[in-house]
């Protein structure tokens, strides 16, 4: 896993973080993602909108993946990184197969995550590695994580108990 560690992994994973920090302050759940070039520039955002868009397949790597796919040439897509707060579940990892991006970061890991949150009516966790996902596909996409998972964590931490 470390060798194919980038040196802007870690900046951008923190980045990542913030995002999922911001989609909290906008009333979501808290899961940012972003992707970036080779190079660490960064191409595109989002955030997770289930609640406020009432989608509950707001994941914010799905509406990442369906941004891209939009906006941007295959060529660039083939080479780009999904940085994630989070690891990615069943449905986004498929999104970020089926758009054909080359490498996946992610923070915190789906069990952990699931250990936060326990049986939350909004987050039922799937208990699935996305590697499981990603490995099965006929196109390589290179997976990194979990990658700053303490902090990564913290900000699922209170969120899914309050109120
Ligand atoms: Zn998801």
């Amino acid at each position: 896993m470390a060798a194919n560690r980038r040196p802007h992994d870690e900046a951008l994973m923190r980045r990542a973080i913030e995002i999922a920090r911001r989609a909290v302050a906008h009333g979501n759940h808290p899961f940012g993602a972003l992707l970036a070039t080779p190079e660490g520039e960064v191409l595109l955002e989002a955030e997770n909108t289930c609640r406020t868009a009432r989608d509950a397949t707001g994941h914010a790597e799905r509406n990442l993946m369906t941004e891209a796919s939009q906006r941007l040439a295959p060529e660039v897509l083939a080479r780009a990184t999904l940085y994630t707060s989070t690891e990615p579940c069943a449905m986004c990892a498929g999104a970020a197969y089926w758009v054909g991006i080359a490498r996946v970061v992610y923070g915190l890991s789906e069990r952990r995550l699931g250990r936060i949150i326990g049986a939350h009516p909004e987050n039922l966790t799937l208990d699935l590695d996305c590697r499981k996902i990603l490995g099965s596909g006929q196109r390589r996409i290179e997976v990194i994580g979990p990658l700053l998972e303490d902090e990564a964590a913290a900000v699922h931490e209170g969120f899914w108990t309050a109120g």
